[in-house]
């Protein structure tokens, strides 16, 4: 089955590139697993720091963290001047409203799958949070609906996850994009999930992402583009001076493999996993696919049987990962409500395979579930 989903020389290479797992891991939208490459990388450059110290191994890396810097800006849709490093992808949020003009007491337009972490930050500068309409049950914005709502409430921005942290689920930025230009209001996107997973965001102002999920970097690196002109100062504060270089390094090394696998082979095959898993899936166990089956990303999100608490699925997901539960450990992520606290959504469990998924990993977890 899964030699049969598109591009699978790309699943192998991506394969051929890493360790060998200890587990099953399905939990790439928390953290891809890195190459060997990048791992080594990382450990050179921190042998420089040590040989030589950390300024002059800064600058022996300077081209590689300039390709890294350009490679980067492809994938955001902005040229390498508008692209900062920093140091998560909510670092970027809260740096990006400390540099706009929004004044305590302002909306900010969001959609209700709006990630809890980032309703914090907004809440930290007194913004108001205004959800958009949607269309479905699952989601996807109205955007029609949504210009209006957009003209009426005249918010400091808009602020659009391109999927969830909790669901499946594909926005389509381009079409809020034109909304927002049409109103005058700029538009910011939370990529964290789809950077490096589904093609370039385009249309939007500004966008940040993380490097630990689908791109399989280090934790601790993020990145932002800003069209410029965005932000009034003439030197916003985006970009730490002082930072983990050698994470930025390992950072420039997983983007320069995702541009050899090929971007759109790889956006293609994470897509088909996607509905593989979900078709594999739904339905084991009693569990159901809460996302629309085609949609067309590699996450698929479970809800429970019925009459499972959330603290029934969070105990599920340990057992899971203890290997407990079934035949290997295997790796997911709980979702709890606070991901997503204006939709008040249930408890579900987030498998998020990554390229090199097989059939064993999919009848492995859905014998899991069917025992549960
Ligand atoms: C993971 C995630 C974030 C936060 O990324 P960090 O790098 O941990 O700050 C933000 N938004 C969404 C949708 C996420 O899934």
């Amino acid at each position: 089955m899964t030699n049969s989903i598109a591009h699978p020389e790309v699943g192998a290479e991506f394969r051929a590139l890493r360790y060998e797992p200890d587990v099953v891991h399905l939990d790439s939208a928390a953290a891809g697993r890195a190459s060997r490459n990048v791992v080594a990388r990382m450990s050179e450059h921190l042998e420089r720091e040590a040989r030589v110290g950390g300024y002059v191994a800064h600058a022996e890396a300077a081209e590689t963290l300039e390709q890294g810097r350009a490679a980067a800006a492809g994938l955001l849709g902005f040229a390498p001047h508008e692209v900062f490093f920093t140091e998560s992808a909510r670092s970027a949020l809260l740096a990006l409203v400390h540099n706009m003009p929004v004044e305590a007491g302002s909306p900010v337009c969001v959609v209700p799958s709006e990630f809890g972490p980032n309703l914090a930050v907004f809440a930290s500068f007194g913004l108001r949070p205004i959800p958009l309409p949607i269309t479905d049950r699952v989601g996807h914005l109205d955007y029609e609906a949504s210009a209006e709502v957009i003209a009426r409430e005249r918010p400091a921005f808009v602020h659009i996850c391109v999927h969830p942290s909790h669901r499946g689920l594909v926005q389509d930025v381009a079409r809020l994009g034109a909304v927002c230009r049409a109103a005058g209001v700029p538009l910011i996107a939370d990529a964290a999930q789809s950077f490096a997973h589904t093609p370039p965001v385009l249309g939007a102002d500004a966008v940040y992402a993380t490097s630990r999920k689908w791109l399989c970097g280090p934790r601790g690196v993020g990145v932002v583009g800003v069209r410029s002109g965005l932000l009034p100062a003439a030197e916003p504060l985006l970009e730490s001076a002082e930072a983990n270089i050698a994470g930025r390094v390992g950072f420039a090394v997983a983007l320069a493999e995702h541009q050899t696998l090929g971007p759109a082979a790889v956006y293609e095959r994470l897509a088909a996993i996607g509905q593989v898993a979900r078709a594999r899936l739904n339905g084991a166990g009693g569990w159901s696919v809460s996302e629309d089956m085609e949609e067309p990303c590699a996450v698929t999100t479970l809800l429970p049987p019925h009459g499972w608490s959330g603290r029934d699925v969070q105990g599920f997901r340990e057992a899971l990962a203890a290997g407990t539960a079934a035949s290997a450990r295997i790796v997911t992520t709980y979702l709890g409500p606070e991901r997503a606290p204006l939709e008040d959504a249930p408890g579900a469990l987030r498998i998020s395979p990554h390229l090199d998924v097989t059939e064993r990993h999919l009848d492995v977890l859905a014998a899991a579930l069917d025992s549960a």
